[in-house]
């Protein structure tokens, strides 16, 4: 594979990234996720959005215009004949000797970017449903920022697979913050969606934000409000969204089947508008 490292198109092998990068020591560093479909980019000013939010959040800066990201993004599908799959980008705030201070005003941040090939219209795990379980949202309240500290999730889903299951749900004063790297949506009787209203407890979602789109104009009823896991226990329907996901449906929740166990009509509906949204606008 060829990366992106600080304005050069390099080898992956012949990389390099500095031990004393803040990313590496601090986990101060701030990513996105771009897909990629029929070799277009999904959703990038959406992403570029975020990614300048997520900076200024946290003070960085980055030199780089949305211009250049736009032109390195489509260079990187070009030199790895990317057709579907994924962009990873992250900026973090450079190399400095170990300090929790910030480095000198005027130190470069890091920007590496990658590609990923992977399928994403064709999901196995979307076919058949995700089983998700619950736990304690213990992360810290900037959920809204998108920063690599990602060791929760990543334990979260290492629970899920030791317990037979896909994914896991977070839970913050009884109610569904969020997937452990989606959205989450649950389907009421009369066919609402229900999803939890944006906060620092949750990422914005560049797919929630479509999802939302194309359900007002399909005339599909949204309603943002938080949910709890005993209301989503009872749901129609569950399902989660993400970039790399999209839209894939939930059938169990805790050990209790939605539904009749296979993947809701909503959320198969809503699968099918949200790939079509993407292929239309992608660019
Ligand atoms: N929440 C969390 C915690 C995530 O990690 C992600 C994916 N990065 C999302 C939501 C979904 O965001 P998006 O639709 O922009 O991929």
């Amino acid at each position: 594979r060829t990366v992106y490292v600080n304005g050069a198109y390099v080898p992956e092998n012949e990389a390099k990234i500095s031990v004393f990068d803040r990313g590496f020591l601090f986990a101060d560093a701030v990513y996105e996720v771009t897909c990629v479909l029929d070799g277009k980019l999904v959703d990038f000013d959406g992403h570029i959005a975020r990614l300048r939010r997520s900076l200024a959040e946290l003070k960085m800066t980055l030199s780089v215009t949305d211009e250049e990201l736009l032109a390195a993004h489509r260079e990187l599908v070009k030199l790895n004949a990317i057709t579907e799959g994924l962009i990873y980008l992250q900026v973090s705030r450079g190399e400095a000797d170990r300090d929790f201070l910030f480095p000198a005003e005027g130190t470069p941040a890091t920007l590496v970017m990658f590609t990923q090939e992977k399928a994403l219209v064709k999901s196995a795990l979307a076919d058949k449903g995700q089983k998700i379980m619950t736990a304690d949202d213990i992360r810290w309240r900037r959920c809204d920022i998108k920063t690599v500290q990602l060791l929760y999730a990543s334990l979260l889903k290492n629970e899920a697979k030791a317990n037979g299951v896909d994914d896991v749900w977070m839970v913050l004063d009884g109610q569904v913050t969020e997937g452990s790297s989606n959205n989450a949506y649950i389907v009421t009787a009369d066919g609402t969606i229900v999803t939890r209203p944006i906060s620092n407890d949750i990422l914005a979602g560049i797919t929630r934000a479509s999802l939302m789109r194309c359900a007002e104009e399909h005339q599909i009823k949204i309603e943002e409000r938080p949910f709890t896991v005993d209301e989503a226990k009872a749901a129609k329907e569950a399902f989660t969204t993400s970039a790399t996901g999209m839209v894939v449906p939930v059938i169990e929740i805790d050990g209790v089947t939605l539904g009749d166990g296979k993947p809701g009509p909503v959320a198969k509906r809503l699968r099918e508008i949200f790939i079509q949204f993407s292929r239309d606008a992608a660019i």
